[in-house]
């Protein structure tokens, strides 16, 4: 099992259909993902982090998606609501920077390191 930090491991971040995603997990993602962890002091479920281009297509992710990059993970934490994670995720720089969706109905926040966004689900 390829261990990509203290905390978390690849296949936690592989794609849910086939497994796709070795190697494609940009190291960012996973040193703001440590960040966050330290911060919440509990740790952090990966929902979905990479997805193979047909996955996103099923799920409904648009093409250029940056799950599809390796550069996104939709994420919780047990005993945190979607907006206290997401409040905590803006204190990451690599989120701060990047994009943070909080999706209060489904349960879960998406972060991810490319341009700067945010918005609700
Ligand atoms: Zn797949």
């Amino acid at each position: 099992m390829a261990r990509l930090s203290e905390h978390f491991n690849e296949k936690e971040f592989l794609c849910r259909c086939c497994g796709a995603g070795k190697g494609l997990i940009h190291p960012h993602l996973v040193i703001g993902l440590e960040m966050l962890r330290d911060l919440v002091k509990r740790p952090i479920t990966v929902n979905c982090g990479y997805r193979c281009p047909k996955h996103n297509a099923e799920v409904g992710g648009v093409p250029n998606s940056y799950h599809v990059q390796g550069y996104a993970a939709d994420i919780h934490v047990s005993g945190l609501s979607p907006y206290e994670l997401a409040g905590q995720a803006a204190r990451v720089p690599l989120f701060f920077n990047g994009g943070i969706g909080i999706y209060p109905e489904r349960g879960f926040v998406h972060v991810d390191i490319g341009k700067k966004r945010r918005w609700r689900g």
